[in-house]
């Protein structure tokens, strides 16, 4: 396999001074629905309000970096990697579209990263990242098919004990690919589930079609799960399509549902940290035992949030 767990220990012994430690909290009212403990593994805690950091951190501590770091994501993972980037003193570039609102643009910014606005689409974003590789020798970091990067979200794996069954959200792979190697290894009856949206879920598509496949992108609550992973996919799309037990798909409303019953509890999540507990909610799921659920992040637009809350359960 491409990651192992001896990688994953490895990445966890690295980055433990550069993240932060996430509570598994109980979440009672599921616990006394279902009649099985459910547990939450709080990654909108982490620093900059995403697991992503875990990955990113692990990447830039295990390659040269000099004399910079790349990424074309604006969400969650360029997020981690200016931030890791800025606090292990390595030059930081993010490549964004002139699509990408100006408050986006802004937050990455004030992490310090140098902002290049290129082109109309995500696409330039890309063509733009690719040229600073070849040209200035920049390292790109990428969200997730990369070994360094899975092996770094696959610390959580090692923090979640061996319960029943894990809910993962699910989009590039890289969170449930690492999870699954260290669950696998630490407690092989522990069955380890992606969850994603119904709509645009391109890691579910590839493995229904045997290979990696793109899907039509559309909007969604859980925009954090968007995008492709690549048709030239080398690490996740394996290890997803050999270590998930199952890949669970979520309407809008289901996800809606999730992140009101979470936000009751006083989490504030963004939509794809919310889709185990969706799951669980709408009983696509089968409980049979200590079930936990990843909240993976909690970068959600505020008036969002109060909206969703306002809406009737
Ligand atoms: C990136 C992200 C995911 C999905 O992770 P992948 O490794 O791409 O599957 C889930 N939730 C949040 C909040 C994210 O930022």
């Amino acid at each position: 396999m491409t990651v192992s767990l001896d990688n994953i220990r490895a990445a966890a012994a690295r980055i433990a001074g550069h993240i932060a430690t996430t509570p598994l909290l109980r979440d009672n009212e599921l616990s006394d629905a279902l009649g099985q403990a459910v547990w939450l593994k709080c990654e909108h805690r982490q620093t900059t309000g995403a697991f992503k950091l875990r990955g990113a951190t692990h990447a830039i501590l295990t390659r040269d970096c000099r004399p910079g770091v790349v990424t074309a994501s604006t969400g969650n993972h360029g997020r981690a990697m200016a931030h890791a980037a800025r606090a292990l003193g390595v030059p930081a570039t993010v490549c964004l579209s002139r699509l990408v609102p100006a408050n986006k643009v802004q937050a990455i910014r004030d992490l310090g990263a140098e902002v290049r606005v290129i082109g109309n689409s995500q696409d330039d974003a890309m063509i733009e990242v690719a040229r600073a590789v070849a040209d200035e020798r920049l390292t790109e970091i990428p969200p997730f098919d990369d070994a360094a990067v899975v092996a770094g979200q696959g610390t959580i794996g090692l923090e979640i004990g061996a319960p029943d069954m894990v809910l993962v959200p699910l989009s590039g792979g890289g969170l449930a690919a690492g999870i699954a190697v260290a669950i696998k290894a630490l407690s092989p009856a522990t069955r380890v589930i992606g969850v994603t949206m119904e709509s645009g879920a391109a890691m579910a598509a590839s493995i229904r079609a045997g290979h990696p496949v793109e899907v039509v992108e559309t909007a969604s609550l859980a925009d954090s799960l968007g995008g492709g992973i690549g048709l030239h996919n080398r690490i996740t799309y394996p290890l997803c399509r050999d270590l998930l037990d199952d890949v669970i798909l979520l309407t809008e409303d289901e996800i809606a549902a999730g992140i009101r019953h979470l936000g009751r509890a006083g989490h504030v999540v963004e939509g794809a940290a919310a889709v185990g507990t969706g799951a669980l909610l709408a009983g696509k799921v089968t409980v049979r035992g200590p079930t936990v659920t990843i909240l993976s992040g909690g970068n959600i637009d505020p008036a969002l949030h109060t909206r969703l809350m306002q809406e009737p359960a």
